[in-house]
């Protein structure tokens, strides 16, 4: 088993190795919301990619250590908190948590850690790396007190985006409020406080202001994994200049290769168009929510395309995701009542099906993945139709699916249901049974706090995970 991997810099297919001796541990950084509204389909397409790219490799026994980055200041998150009238933390807030929300209905893995770009241990970092740069001759305070990455002293600046940078390199002075740059091409590592940033300030070398974007993501990545990544992921709108800053800072820092392998996500389009809100075609998760889909739905619709291809978001392809999971639901509902019932004379077989796992080793290839799960399944309801199935063929299978969805996390409710919750859901029946309405609530509460939500109807208590159907 070698899984491989198609990196941005190489413009190659690799074999991934990771750096660690031992070969096992993976470190991974991923770069994260900006916190100034809702995050949108596309945003977690890219979300969901690097979720799949995960629990494979955990699969395949990697253990991986992943750090997504909140960037909660930048221009847009300032300029919403003025609008709101709001101090720029508690505007901030509000969208951490329902990015957070997002998140668990996508069934999205948390990353190891989330930091803050405010947190006063990134930012102290942050102006250490810029000190650093400053010290090398790789950084200037400009007339407008502002500091800038000079890219000319960087002769690897352009390599990941593959840009001539030649027409970048030769002084341009272009727009007016960049006059103070040496080069149009080089960017900010500090930005001078101005008027408009109101409170929002931190004091450095080099007056107050705050840090830019790219150097947010080069001091938390390092300072939480160190100075050497594996894996650095973005959807392809970072590539440049985000990422290309991302790596001149670090290593202009390190001296040291940054990342080995980066993997950047295509991008979503709405109805074969760019999303953009003019279009009237913007999506954030919570209106796909609003009209009636589950958080599986949406998760499969979003991952069943190969992360590198475009992938067109349409109402009627979220429709044949809920037909193909409601094809998988169906076809673990026989298996388990195949699994309850006595073994019958028949040949006995067990579940044999790698080539899922080879498929997604192949740069996550998911379209071979999803291709082997449902042939999987018509073979299997086949012999499940001609009474060819034993309960113990039926069990593997079970178990099979059960390792596949480990990293697909499709499953419906009831497959998936952990025995503590379903514990908790009878005793709340018992409670409304005893007509104790308050162990009635409290059981509530606690399932609410799992992540599970306990509806009552006339046809009894519904138990259901956030996100689920
Ligand atoms: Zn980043």
């Amino acid at each position: 088993m070698t899984i491989k991997l198609f990196n941005t810099y190489s413009r190659a297919l690799e074999e991934f190795h990771p750096l660690d001796p031992a070969g096992r541990e993976v470190k991974m950084y991923t770069c994260g919301p900006t916190v100034y509204s809702h995050a949108h389909i596309g945003n977690f397409r890219a979300y969901l990619f690097e979720d799949l790219l995960q629990r494979h490799l955990e699969s395949r026994e990697y253990k991986v250590h992943r750090v997504m980055n909140i960037t909660d200041v930048d221009d847009k998150t300032i300029r919403g908190s003025r609008g709101a009238n709001v101090p720029l933390a508690e505007f901030t807030a509000q969208f951490k948590k329902a990015f957070f929300d997002d998140l668990d209905t996508l069934r999205i893995k948390r990353a190891d850690s989330f930091p803050e770009a405010t947190d006063p241990r990134e930012i102290r970092k942050m102006i250490e790396m810029i000190g650093t740069l400053v010290e090398r001759g790789l950084a200037y305070q400009a007339e407008d007190k502002s500091v800038y990455f000079r890219i000319n002293k960087f002769p690897d600046y352009g390599k990941l985006a593959h840009f001539d940078l030649e027409e970048l390199r030769s002084t341009g002075r272009v727009k007016s409020d960049e006059y103070d740059k040496e080069n149009i091409g080089d960017f900010a590592l500090w930005k001078a406080w101005d008027e408009q940033d109101g409170l929002v300030k931190w004091s450095s070398p080099w007056g107050d202001g705050r840090p830019g974007w790219h150097i947010e993501c080069s001091a938390m990545a390092t300072q939480l994994l160190g100075d050497q990544l594996d894996i650095h992921c973005g959807g392809v709108d970072n590539i440049f200049p985000h990422h290309e800053a991302e790596i001149a800072q670090t290593e202009g820092c390190t001296g040291k290769k940054f990342v080995r392998y980066w993997l950047h996500c295509a991008h979503l389009m709405v109805d074969g168009q760019k999303m953009a809100k003019s279009l009237g075609n913007f999506y954030t998760l919570r209106d796909v929510i609003a009209k009636g889909y589950s958080g599986r739905e949406v998760r499969y619709a979003l991952m069943r395309v190969h992360y590198r291809a475009p992938l067109n978001f349409t109402w009627e392809g979220m429709e044949e995701s809920r037909v193909a999971l409601g094809r998988i639901d169906d076809w673990v509902r026989r298996l388990k009542e195949n699994a309850e019932r006595p073994t019958s004379n028949v040949q006995r077989r067990t579940a044999d099906s790698s080539g899922f796992q080879d498929a997604l080793d192949d740069d996550l290839n998911i379209s071979g993945a999803l291709g082997v799960l449902f042939e999987t399944i018509r073979e299997t309801n086949r012999r499940m139709d001609a009474g060819e199935m034993g309960a113990e063929e039926a069990k593997s299978w079970l178990e099979w699916w059960k390792g596949v969805d480990q990293i697909l996390q499709i499953a419906g409710e009831e497959a998936e249901m952990p025995a503590e919750i379903a514990a908790l859901a009878a005793a709340r029946v018992q409670a409304r049974l005893a007509k104790d309405w308050r162990k009635s609530d409290e059981l509530r509460d606690e399932l609410a706090a799992r992540g599970w939500e306990a509806r009552d109807s006339k046809d009894g208590q519904k138990v259901t995970r956030r996100g689920g159907s």
